[in-house]
């Protein structure tokens, strides 16, 4: 395993600064591989380990750039699973061995950590001289033993083949819209084959800009970039 302050360099160029977070995030991601006894993620030394690893990650804050750098896992790989609920905690997921199959479906062990609550008072305890919040809790979390800091749970994971790095699809196009989608995300309805935003347009994080929008903020370039005619 990369030392803890080679991580957390990494983290910090990956990040933009060095914050608690990113300590909390290094520390988390390095005893999830401890647990899963991955020891280079990566594979710098030992090609084996590397593509081991699936991290589902449950928030989107400093400490999600942190657990990308020491696992190696990426969004853009499909090797993050981003779910979106606020928490501090991240699952990492090993593929090396599937305790069973549920279907189609292999069941992998993992192992959850979660931030515990307490760990904000604990690094108060330590530091009560230190007022800044961030530089106190710095310095305790590179500190505080990880049962002080971290819940963990051994878990298992079903991950569709699908689901998986490096899973190739066939490209489906949308009879609606046109758009291509990938990784089999197409609904069909009523004898048609649609993307998400035009099978269910309620669920779309976004709704075209009408055209009082457009000539209201010039900002949005009214007259540079109208809305295209369908
Ligand atoms: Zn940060
Ligand atoms: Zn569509």
């Amino acid at each position: 395993m990369q030392t803890f302050d080679t991580l957390l360099r990494e983290a910090e160029l990956a990040h933009g600064h060095l914050c608690a977070g990113q300590i909390l995030g290094v520390r988390l991601a390095m005893l999830g591989c401890e647990r899963l006894g991955i020891d280079d993620p990566k594979g710098l030394v030992n090609p084996k380990d590397r593509k081991r690893l699936v991290t589902f990650i449950e928030i989107d804050r400093c400490a999600t750039d942190a657990i990308a750098v020491v696992t190696g896992c990426r969004l853009g790989k499909r090797a993050i699973k981003f779910r979106d609920w606020g928490k501090m905690a991240a699952t990492f997921v090993d593929l090396a061995s599937p305790l069973r199959k549920d279907g189609d479906t292999p069941i992998y062990k993992a192992i959850r950590i979660a931030a515990l609550e307490s760990s904000k008072q604990r690094a108060r305890d330590l530091y009560p001289q230190i007022e800044n919040k961030n530089q106190q809790q710095m310095l305790a979390y590179r500190e505080l033993p990880n049962a002080d800091l971290f819940s963990e749970e051994w878990v298992a994971v079903p991950i569709h083949p699908r689901e998986m790095p490096g899973y190739k699809s066939a490209r489906i196009t949308c009879e609606l819209c046109g758009e291509g989608i990938n990784y089999d995300r197409e609904i069909h309805r009523d004898g048609k084959t649609l993307c998400e935003a035009c099978a269910a347009p309620e669920t779309r994080y976004y709704r075209p800009l009408t055209q009082e929008e457009l000539s209201e903020n010039s900002e949005a370039g009214a007259e540079t970039s109208p809305q295209p005619a369908h």
